[in-house]
């Protein structure tokens, strides 16, 4: 029995009506969506998966990258930064707005329930990552971050705007007049036709993550959330939008073998780093950017690789808080991938890698072109997050970026004229294709191999002869793409998709071919063009859908910056037509006849027959049922749930209130309890919290478990009422000591307890108990009894002691006094580098000098941090001398102190030593005193 599905009829679309259409509901598109609802809209929120679980979100996020806290970074110095890093060739207006808009909206999220990492004083503990400006925001409960905002979608006001549909993938914009007026797509489970007609569109549909194939050569083992596709950026070209800096590629490091990333954000403020096989720190650059990328793929290349994410030194409690982000709220397959190969942070370093190549503008520069409003060059069409061109945007930006085309398209009506009968048929036509011809080409083998052609032309190194191949290659693929063959609506849209990463490669090709210079490190090393010309080419490249089909480029000058950047001068112009990219001839006959030119010479222009400009067939190495193309799960037993079970599921839809929730709260069924709890913690009612703090006292570890959990997830959103104080202090008597931690946590953060508690705390036989005491007790400034806890049997505990000491309001040095003596060199460290925070006077700087000599390098490292603080006249002569320490980290703290005495002249000449250390991070911190 043939179970091909039938092609619906153009005539029976479904046909939806808004005044705002988001498609894609991940970052971007659910904040654009609530805002646009908020200023008004009805709005249509379309999402080829689940919104609840879709985007780069879903995988949980280990922190905010680009995070702005007043007092910690100034907005004008990132958007400095992002235009080093960017060489210069970055439209300010956009950055600027993630600069000064960001910290807003973490407040927004944080009043969503978002969960930031704050200190004891409840103040965000931003960390430093690059090494200069402190913009890293940790999250260590970003793992939740859909289901918060999945959450507003859900509330009532927003319910009644905001419709959302789920698994109906657009795939083209529709225009009308020269605006975006709709789009068509249809369902990825029905596979009936959908028509929308729209006041305006917002597309979010992510970076284009499946365009390179990832060297474990499974199609969705990306560095990137899969299902993002390039889907956005072939829609907005062929409605006429302009594209920038699409040559500008993103490729990340990864771990070898385990398609995730490595997590520099995250290892990095914990003191890991990237080393060679030699254990050297190789990275010179700075902020993250293609130079790095060429530097770790140089280092790759060479006798030194391979290289390694470096965590073994690091003591028993860092790699604990390093494995329990990365495992769980990054990649929760990550432990397992470790362990499946017997290896662990404490005896092995991480083999890296760097990811195959994709479009996004979010972590590099590729993108769709939007001004400081998420406009594009088509009217009524925005671009948002990832698939927009706002550098190193990230997961901050996307939200913005969201937040600024919500806004902007709220006053657009929902559009009544006629929708274009063409569009609809062509859109009809590249949906159900595949249905004609089920016998086709499947489109894994499709697919392997167009990106197989990515990945042997157009990743860098590049040049014109391979990318010229790669364009001859996309052309011919088309044809091959139109045959492939699919029966059910699933096979539907990875046909369309496989036509989008078409799209994108043939973008990525051509821009590659224009722009005839280098520039970003790796992600446009062209070998036979390898100097940056300023001179010609500080300009954007946008590309965009000429009238008769072509792809055209135009090199538009940087607008001159609104924070100037000494290194770039953009000069105005008018911008440069550039026509089509031209060809490099490979392998055509009558080369061999024209004179001698020099090695390099590079691209002739003229406008060559591509068809003609190729002798030899690549390999078409596809590999029809990749087991990277399915994933085959084993079946899971479930054992029957019971009714209530499923009547509370069935409940948990409707948002329901605390009354409705009480009798399940109560159920006799552990599972219904913790499914109550659950419910409870995405729901949020009045009065959810003491509800909550009650069930820390349930029976059943698993329901207790879910009320911790639920406890620490909502804590920025759930009132600091007396009863929930009442509760949580209850629950410190509870055996659990899961149950104790979390209840100290959420005291402290919302500030329900005094010294007393905490101090009674710290006899408790838990050590994590303990250290939440002591972080209690620096939350209410309550040195006496910190100092109490420097005799804890436990050095994790006496480490936390010290930090505490320096973390208080007004710290001074005195109670470190015994902790300077510790026995344990990591106490004695932290001591030593906490003096840098109460201050350094004569007495403790000769003890920090004398420490310098200590045979623990942690206890060196704190005892060099620690002369920060002292009078350059005893810090500068111990601090020059300890640039000759055997540990990269010990001088590397040097250098830093050395940084802060840098008026004093014996300073500088030392820091002009450290210059040429053989360290990268210490060569790189020294040079910083010249600048
Ligand atoms: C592994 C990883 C780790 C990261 N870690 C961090 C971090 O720690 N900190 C940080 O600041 N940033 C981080 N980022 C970056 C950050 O996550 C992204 O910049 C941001 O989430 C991008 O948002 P977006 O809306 O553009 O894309 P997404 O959130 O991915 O949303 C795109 C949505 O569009 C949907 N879609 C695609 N095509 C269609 C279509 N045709 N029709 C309908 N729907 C469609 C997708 O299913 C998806 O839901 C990370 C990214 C990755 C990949």
């Amino acid at each position: 029995m043939d179970t091909t599905l039938a092609i619906p009829d153009l005539a029976d679309a479904t046909e939806l009506a808004c005044d705002v259409l988001v498609i894609g509901g991940g970052t971007a598109g659910t904040m654009a969506a609530l805002t646009a609802a908020g200023r008004g809209a009805n709005v249509l929120l379309l999402e080829k998966a689940h919104v609840r679980h879709s985007g780069a979100l879903a995988m949980g996020m280990d922190g905010v990258n680009n995070a702005i806290i007043p007092g910690r970074a100034e907005p004008d110095d990132y958007v400095a930064e992002i235009t080093r890093a960017n060489d210069g060739v970055v439209d300010q207006s956009t950055v600027r707005q993630t600069a000064t808009r960001g910290f807003d909206m973490v407040k927004r999220l944080e009043s969503y329930g978002v969960k930031f990492e704050k200190d004891e004083h409840g103040e965000y503990a931003v960390r430093q990552v690059h090494r200069s400006g402190s913009y890293v925001l940790p999250m260590p409960e970003g793992k939740d971050v859909k289901k918060v905002l999945y959450r507003q979608l859900r509330r009532r006001e927003m319910r009644e705007r905001i419709r959302i549909e789920n698994r109906v993938m657009p795939v083209r914009v529709l225009t009308s007049d020269g605006r975006a007026v709709g789009a068509a797509g249809f369902n990825t489970r029905t596979g009936e036709f959908v028509v929308v007609r729209a006041g305006a569109v917002i597309l979010a549909t992510g970076p284009c993550g499946r365009l390179g194939l990832p060297a474990s050569g499974y199609l969705y083992g990306t560095y990137e959330n899969p299902t993002n596709a390039g889907d956005g950026y072939a829609m907005a070209y062929h409605a006429g939008a302009a594209l920038t800096g699409i040559e500008c590629f993103q490729i990340n490091p990864l771990i070898k073998d385990y398609n995730g990333p490595a997590c520099a954000y995250v290892a990095n403020p914990f003191g890991g780093y990237q080393v060679n096989r030699h254990g050297e720190r190789f990275v010179e650059s700075d902020y993250w950017s293609g130079q790095m990328m060429a530097e770790f793929a140089a280092e790759l290349a060479s006798d030194r690789a391979p290289v390694y994410l470096k965590l073994s030194h690091l003591p028993e409690e860092t790699i604990g808080a390093v494995e329990s982000i990365l495992h769980t709220t990054e990649r929760p397959t990550r432990g397992t991938f470790h362990e499946g190969r017997g290896h662990d942070y404490r005896t092995h370093d991480i083999e890296m890698h760097i990811s195959e190549i994709g479009l996004c503008g979010g972590h590099s520069a590729s993108g769709v072109r939007v001004d400081a409003h998420a406009r594009t060059t088509v009217p009524r069409l925005y671009a948002a997050g990832d698939l927009a061109c706002v550098p190193h945007n990230y997961m901050i930006g996307a939200f913005v970026f969201g937040d600024l085309a919500g806004e902007d398209a709220s006053q657009f009506p929902c559009f009544e004229g006629e929708l274009p009968a063409d569009q609809l048929a062509a859109a009809h036509e590249l949906i159900y294709r595949p249905l004609r011809n089920p016998d086709g080409p499947p489109q894994p083998q499709v697919e392997y191999k167009l990106r197989r052609f990515v990945n042997d032309y157009v990743a860098p190194p590049k040049t014109g002869a391979k990318l010229s191949l790669a364009v001859e290659a996309f052309e011919r693929m088309r044809v091959e793409i139109e045959g492939m063959g699919a029966r059910t609506p699933h096979e539907l849209m990875r046909c369309a998709e496989v036509s989008f990463i078409r799209d994108c490669a043939e973008m990525a090709a051509r821009s590659s071919l224009a722009r005839t210079e280098s520039r970003w490190g790796l992600y446009h090393e062209r070998l036979d063009h390898p100097e940056q010309d300023d001179a010609s080419w500080l300009h954007h490249l946008d590309l965009r859908k000429s009238p008769s089909g072509a792809m055209e480029f135009t090199a538009r000058p940087v607008e001159p910056y609104v924070v100037p950047v000494p290194e770039f001068t953009p000069v105005a112009g008018p911008e440069r037509a550039l026509g089509e990219a031209v060809l490099v001839p490979v392998a055509t006959a009558g080369r061999r006849e024209t004179a001698p030119a020099a090695r390099g010479a590079g691209v002739i222009s003229a406008g060559l027959d591509v068809s003609a400009s190729v002798t030899a067939e690549p390999s078409d190495a596809a590999r029809p049922g990749h087991p990277g193309t399915e994933t085959a799960q084993d079946p899971v037993v479930v054992s029957a749930p019971s009714a209530s079970l499923l009547r509370l599921l069935a409940l948990a839809e409707e948002s329901p209130d605390l009354e409705a929730l009480r009798p399940y709260l109560a159920d006799p069924d552990p599972a219904v309890r913790t499914a109550a709890v659950t419910a409870l913690g995405e729901t949020v009612p009045s009065g959810a919290g003491p509800v909550l703090a009650d069930r820390l006292r349930d029976g059943a570890p698993q329901v207790r478990a879910a009320a911790a959990a639920a406890l620490r997830e909502l804590v920025e959103v759930l009132p600091a009422e007396a009863e929930l104080g009442t509760a949580l202090r209850e629950a410190l008597g509870v055996r659990d000591p899961a149950v104790r931690t979390a209840a100290l946590e959420v005291l402290r953060a919302l500030r329900l307890a005094e010294a007393p508690v905490y101090a009674a705390a710290l006899a408790d036989a838990d050590l994590e108990v303990r250290i939440h005491a002591v972080r209690g007790l620096v939350a209410v400034d309550a040195v006496e009894e910190l100092a109490a806890a420097a005799a804890d049997p436990a050095r994790e505990v006496r480490v936390a002691v010290a930090r505490g000491i320096a973390a208080v309001h007004a710290p001074v040095p005195e109670p470190l006094g015994p902790l300077l003596a510790d026995p344990d060199p990591l106490v004695r460290g932290a001591a030593l580098a906490a003096l840098a925070a109460t201050g350094c006077p004569p007495a403790y700087a000769e003890r920090a000098a004398t420490a310098l000599s200590d045979p623990a390098w942690q206890a060196r490292a704190g005892a060099a941090a620690a002369l920060k603080a002292a009078a350059p006249a005893e810090a500068v002569p111990a601090l020059a001398k300890a640039l000759a320490d055997p540990n990269a980290d010990v001088r590397k703290a040097a250098v830093l102190s050395l940084l802060a005495h840098r008026a004093h002249p014996d300073a500088q000449s030392a820091l002009a030593t450290a210059t040429r250390d053989p360290d990268a991070d210490v060569r790189a911190y020294a040079a910083r005193a010249a600048g």
